[in-house]
């Protein structure tokens, strides 16, 4: 950090913070304090490193942007940023071994979020100790860690299913989990690593599956149409909602493409339409759904819409090819 404020002699830094670690702010200012780096706190949402607001720091006139929580995922940006990767610190380990016989198969893919990718090499040894093949799978192009998954990028997942009969989750929440079990159509054991519990997701996958397959048939009577993207950096899929709107135009339905910061029930409450496909960040149409009145759809959800056959769910994932 000092030697990043030192590199770009900041005289103002923006900050950028997830809601999680905000409560930390008066700590986190001590060192630019220290350096005698003068700094703003942006208040704007922070999703992820794809969330980047640079755009925000540079209205204030900073001359670096310190961006904690997230890992890098190499998005362009307008000025220095420095990526302050969150680490929770808790020892999963000690909790795997008292909840072991919970695993029960002989090869295993790890997965996990940044806050924990710093455990995996600890427990890939606990693991390897007791006589089970572990496999810690490369990212595809947003995560930065071997065994890293995000909402859009479950690389790390697919690139080692064949190689194992289930994958264990080590972290919280339920969409990477959920992510991992649809994308590879295997097994999902997760751990939390703070309380030690263990979830299988199987179940969990049957009842997502039901409450899609709804949303789809009710989309299906559905005349106009919304493609939202989202003006953050890491979500702005112009060409896949280009690409959503040609399809649905092409199939006689009325459609309107809509830029928004952030892809919520209220900005999508006043266009009068009957359902709307996402095409910013993958998460929002599964983890939001029950917050929308209207049917929030993945674009894969829209190709069953639009009469694809359901021959197995695909799991929205953001490629190079969609901005
Ligand atoms: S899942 Fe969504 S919020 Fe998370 S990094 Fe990907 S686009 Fe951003």
């Amino acid at each position: 950090m000092r030697e990043f404020l030192r590199k770009y002699r900041a005289e103002l830094a923006a900050i950028q913070l997830p809601p999680g670690l905000r409560r930390w702010t008066a700590k986190i200012g001590k060192v630019f304090e220290e350096e005698g780096v003068e700094f703003v706190i942006l208040g704007k949402s922070c999703y992820g490193a794809c969330d980047l607001a640079d755009k925000e720091a540079k209205q204030v006139g900073a001359d670096v942007l310190v961006h904690y929580g997230h890992a890098d995922m190499g998005l362009p940006a307008s000025l220095p940023v420095l990526f302050v990767e969150a680490r929770m610190l808790v020892n999963v380990t000690e909790k795997l071994e008292q909840g072991f016989e919970e695993i029960d198969s002989r090869r295993v893919g790890v997965v996990t979020t940044v806050q924990h990718v710093g455990e995996l090499q600890k427990v890939r040894e606990l693991l390897t100790s007791r006589g089970i093949e572990v496999a810690i799978g490369k990212p595809g192009f947003r995560a930065r860690y071997p065994g890293q998954v995000l909402g859009c990028d479950m690389g790390s997942a697919t690139s080692v299913m064949g190689e194992v009969d289930e994958f264990l989750y080590l972290g919280t929440g339920r969409f990477h989990p959920l992510g991992v079990a649809l994308v590879t159509g295997k097994e999902v054991l997760t751990i939390n690593p703070i309380t030690g519990n263990f979830e299988r997701w199987s179940r969990e996958t049957e009842s997502f599956l039901k409450k899609r397959r709804a949303l789809v048939a009710r989309a299906a009577c559905c005349r106009r149409f919304g493609v939202v993207t989202s003006t953050k950096i890491g979500q702005a899929r112009f060409k896949l909602a280009r690409h959503l709107v040609e399809k649905l135009t092409k199939a006689g339905k009325d459609v309107q493409m809509i830029l928004v910061d952030e892809v919520t029930p209220e900005t999508l409450g006043d266009f009068g339409l009957d359902a709307v496909v996402c095409a910013a960040c993958p998460r929002i149409p599964i983890d939001d759904a029950e917050r929308f009145e209207i049917p929030l759809l993945t674009p894969f959800e829209l190709s069953l819409v639009l009469g694809e056959r359901w021959e197995g769910y695909r799991l929205d994932v953001v490629k190079a090819i969609d901005f």
